[in-house]
């Protein structure tokens, strides 16, 4: 591969540190290494794929099946890799589930291409097969999708499921589905034309760790995880006058460097009353406004929580900002980030309670439209592989009961789909046709992959899903638990079709992408070793030009 790198090089003057790969070369150079990507994550995908534990630079461990961390995580500095980094995100960002299978796509459209382009096919006539392609897709996506009753609460609970099967979050499924279609129902609201809005913005995730999963629990408003500062202070407040504040209860330093050099005790005693002083004018203040309770980012001084105590008044200090930015949404208040501006005005209304198990808080609005989606578990690692489940869920419920429109998971959707491209491509003239067709192929992956990770026959199942699809059975997929093809739709297995929508979309982006590049021009040399390229990592047939990509896939196991 140098040889024919340097044939491309000689009207240019480039520093000698620099490379550049042309043509075939580049395409071929990018082409492996966004396969290399797609590779590391199809063994997770579906309910039987497997987790993965990658362990950072720090030695701190993630052990997880979700296909956007394990790519955020895996330290990957090869600039094609990042680009189906980018589908990954760009994945969860849209549909907030659905990434392994877009960047799996990606990954076998790329395969595919690279057996066009073998063939003399030039890239343009395959960009365009590709973009035609998924628009297509995109239109029969549309046409096989169900629309459902949004207030089918069943139907959701089946949403979430699919969602989270194979995650953290399975073995307690049902009573999370539970929780998380009541939780976007709490904040749904229908808008002016009748549709159905979901506001994210007021639910919220909390984790604890040391408890069994199954006492996961919604909550109406919020949560401050916190003590009272003060031992006589009230621990509740109903109908209470809540004051959030992100500036401390203290003294106020005078310039930084000043000193007070005290010469007498009067001086002393003069100085500290001015500091008492202080102290009650801000008490007094809190009082004046008519707050029962005040959550404080900042720290509150011994004094002042004597102070605060004595007016009856329930303190925290210290709260996270994101409690009180969320407490802000549900109680109606402002953020107040300078005491002695504060007004009526700033204060929320709301409930305080307390859980003394647990020894938070629980602060209710008094429209209830804030919700806590309080997740338990075990362990910190159990916690977080379940948030990350949980939140595929939330993001697949909100994007159901926004949208609509459902589909058959477990594979059923992606054969329809190629079955229907095929179709499609007999109309479709020129080279472009292959590429269509390559497009087609390249989504019967999602079966594939679900059957090999089930450690199943992945060619029986396709020759069983595709003949069943050739009969009209638009749900027939892959039963993963028995290997058998049934429908899945009716086996309660669903998925959102906006997601798919943005699957197909984004994975053939992604792969046009890669492949409109014919020169690669590298300030650094591409093919130096960066890392220290372990034999398993994928691309290692690169040479070293993944060398940044094996380094960085060194810490997983
Ligand atoms: P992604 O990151 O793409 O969402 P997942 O690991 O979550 O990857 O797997 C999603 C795939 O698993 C989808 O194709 C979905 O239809 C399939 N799936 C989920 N639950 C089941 C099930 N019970 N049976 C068969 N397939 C399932
Ligand atoms: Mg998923």
């Amino acid at each position: 591969m140098s040889q024919r790198m340097q044939q491309g090089q000689p009207m240019i003057v480039m520093s000698e540190d620099s490379q550049r790969v042309k043509d075939r070369d580049a395409q071929d150079y990018n082409i492996q290494a966004a396969r290399a990507v797609a590779e590391a994550v199809r063994s997770t995908l579906g309910p039987k794929g497997m987790d993965k534990m990658l362990v950072d630079s720090m030695g701190s461990v993630t052990i997880t099946n979700d296909g956007v961390t394990i790519l955020k995580e895996m330290d990957i500095d090869n600039p094609t890799a990042e680009m189906i980094i980018e589908v990954a995100e760009t994945q969860e960002d849209e549909a907030g589930d659905g990434t392994t299978t877009a960047v799996a796509v990606t990954g076998e459209l790329l395969k595919n291409a690279e057996e066009l382009l073998e063939q003399d096919i030039h890239p343009t006539a395959i960009i365009k097969g590709f973009h035609m392609a998924a628009e297509q897709a995109r239109a029969e996506i549309d046409d096989v999708a169900t629309e459902i009753d949004t207030d089918d609460e069943e139907l959701l609970k089946r949403t979430a499921e699919t969602s989270m099967t194979g995650k953290g979050a399975e073995v307690n499924k049902e009573h999370l589905a539970q929780l998380i279609v009541d939780a976007v129902r709490q904040v749904t609201v229908e808008n002016d034309d009748g549709e159905n809005v979901v506001d994210l913005e007021f639910l919220k995730i909390e984790t604890q760790s040391g408890r069994a999963v199954g006492e996961s629990d919604l909550l109406v408003g919020g949560i401050i995880d916190k003590d009272p500062v003060h031992d006589d202070m009230p621990t509740e407040a109903t109908d209470a006058n809540v004051l959030l504040l992100n500036d401390p209860i203290e003294v106020e330093e005078t310039d930084v460097d000043t000193e007070v050099s005290v010469t007498d005790p009067d001086q002393l005693q003069k100085f500290l009353d001015r500091e008492e002083q202080q102290l009650r004018e801000k008490v007094d203040h809190i009082v004046d406004i008519g707050a029962d309770v005040v959550f404080c980012q900042k720290g509150i001084d011994d004094l002042a929580q004597h102070y605060l105590a004595k007016e009856g008044i329930l303190a925290v200090r210290r709260a996270k900002k994101s409690d009180l930015e969320f407490l802000s949404e549900v109680l109606g208040a402002s953020i107040v980030s300078d005491l002695e501006s504060a007004t009526a005005e700033d204060l929320g209304f709301g409930s305080v309670t307390r859980d003394d198990e647990d020894e938070l808080f629980y602060v209710e609005g008094e429209d209830a439209h804030g919700v806590t989606l309080l997740l338990r578990g075990s362990t910190e690692h159990v916690v977080d592989e379940l948030e990350r489940g949980v939140n595929d869920a939330l993001d697949v419920v909100a994007q159901t009961v926004s949208d609509g429109r459902v589909l058959a998971g477990g594979g059923a959707i992606e054969v329809e789909l190629a079955d229907r491209l095929r179709d499609y491509a007999d109309s479709v003239s020129g080279r472009e046709q292959l590429a269509v067709e390559a497009y087609a192929d390249a989504l019967e992956l999602v079966p594939r992959v679900l059957a090999e990770n089930a450690g199943l026959d992945s060619i029986d199942t396709l020759v069983d899903l595709r003949a069943a699809h050739d009969k009209g059975d638009v749900h027939a997929g892959l039963n993963v638990y028995t290997g058998d093809v049934e429908d899945t739709f009716e086996a309660g297995v669903i998925e959102p079709a906006h997601a798919k929508e943005q699957a197909v979309t984004s994975a053939s982006e992604a792969a046009n992408l890669v492949l409109k590049i014919d020169d690669i021009i590298s300030a650094g040399d591409l093919s130096t070793d960066k890392g220290d390229d372990e034999e398993g990592a994928p691309g290692g047939g690169m040479g070293g030009g993944m060398g940044g990509m094996g380094g960085g896939m060194g810490g997983m196991m």
